[in-house]
């Protein structure tokens, strides 16, 4: 058994975790510092954050980094009895109480006996969560109406930050989604039925490391290459589907979707949307300076550029396309090597060649 926690000790607590938090700008993250931060001010042996999903009617939490979301209906149990209320529940017998959900503990092989689980709000006063406690840790095995308090104001706190939190989370999904949503269309039309646009991103990301970019540059190229095709949108089915080889004016009507998807997004202001300009522009230009739309050469040719077009081959030629079968791995190697300093920049290549396992594994894992 612990004794309590003197005052200075509790605020010692709070200030450690203070920073902590502050700092985390990844959810799930976030969720274990707090439940760390709640067991440490009232000496649970267990503290979870539980969070509502308003679309599912559902809580979750997340008890371990990499491991899957715990999900329970938003009524079950005392969490769910907190949460439905916004109530604060102490419960010193949790098997005397009609709230207690004991399967959970058959389940788990652990057994419940104190507990103590206090709501939190948002902004704007609406309860999106709760903290729970479990198991008092000291001689006298009871939360005390300190502890509801101590914990209340942790819960105060915590609210806020996870609401934004929460909402940062919601966009960069929503942005991620749109953009592969997007980058689909033009998958979709040319009927390659495979990840092409997210291999791409992950090839470039991977090869982007490799370069020595930073983490938020590489970040910018895998969340923009997505849309590095998405000016053949405006390519006429005829030349996107046709089985065989395309005629000149064929292939100089496809290279404007380059150019296409250049216009769409220079006008943004906002930096992933130029980002994607650029990768769109630039990604069939060609180190020697025989590519298109400009014939640019070497470093003329953005870095995002030189990274997508090697991304961009090594998953065509690995994949079936209508006018053409998928080239086997060896054959692949000896074309970008060959292609190296010609149409590749060639210390990309090397990089590339040096961490070939990366990118074959890439390639399995979305097939
Ligand atoms: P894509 O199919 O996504 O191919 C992207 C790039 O991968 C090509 O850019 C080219 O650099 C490389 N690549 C793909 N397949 C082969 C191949 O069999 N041999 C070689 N050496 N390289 C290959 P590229 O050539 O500028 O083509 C741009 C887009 O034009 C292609 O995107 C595809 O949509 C279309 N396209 C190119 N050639 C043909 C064709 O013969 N028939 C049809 N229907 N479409 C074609
Ligand atoms: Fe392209």
């Amino acid at each position: 058994p612990q004794n309590e926690l003197q005052s200075e000790e509790l605020l010692a607590v709070i200030f450690e975790y203070m920073g902590k938090i502050t700092a985390e700008t990844d959810l799930d993250k976030l969720l274990m510092i707090l439940a760390d931060l709640g067991k440490s001010l009232v000496l649970a042996d267990r503290c979870t954050v539980w969070l509502h999903n308003p679309e599912t009617h559902q809580l979750w939490t997340i008890v371990a980094h990499g491991i899957e979301r715990v999900i329970i209906p938003e009524k079950s149990g005392f969490i769910g009895h907190s949460f439905s209320t916004g109530e604060s529940i102490i419960v010193n017998d949790a098997y005397e109480d009609v709230r207690f959900n004991e399967a959970i503990d058959r389940s788990t092989g652990y057994r419940t006996k104190s507990v103590l689980c206090i709501p939190f709000r948002n902004s704007e006063g609406i309860v999106i969560g709760a903290f729970q406690a479990i198991n008092k840790m000291t001689v006298s095995e009871i939360f005390t109406e300190r502890d509801k308090e101590v914990l209340t104001l942790a819960a105060s706190y915590s609210g806020k930050s996870l609401e934004s939190s929460i909402l940062r989370n919601e966009l960069i999904e929503t942005q991620r989604e749109m953009i592969e949503t997007m980058g689909e269309i033009g998958e979709s039309r040319s009927q390659e039925t495979g990840h092409h646009v997210k291999r791409v991103a992950k090839y470039s990301y991977e090869l982007a490391k490799l370069a020595g970019l930073s983490e938020s540059q590489c970040r910018l190229l895998k969340l923009a290459s997505p849309m590095h095709d998405i000016g053949k949108v405006a390519i006429p089915d005829t030349i996107l589907l046709k089985p065989g080889p395309l005629s000149k004016e064929e292939f100089d009507l496809m290279k404007t979707h380059t150019s296409i998807g250049y216009h769409v997004f220079k006008h943004s202001s906002r930096q992933l949307l130029r980002t994607a300009a650029i990768i769109a522009h630039e990604h069939h230009e060609k180190w020697d300076g025989t590519g298109y739309p400009n014939g640019l050469k070497e470093q003329e040719i953005h870095i995002f550029g030189r990274i997508t077009a090697i991304a961009d081959v090594f998953d065509a030629l690995s994949s079936e396309r209508v006018y053409k079968k998928a080239w086997s791995m060896e054959d692949i190697m000896t074309f970008l090597l060959e292609q190296r300093g010609k149409h590749f920049d060639p210390s990309l290549i090397d990089l590339f060649y040096q961490n070939i396992d990366t990118f074959i594994d890439i390639r399995l894992k979305y097939t």
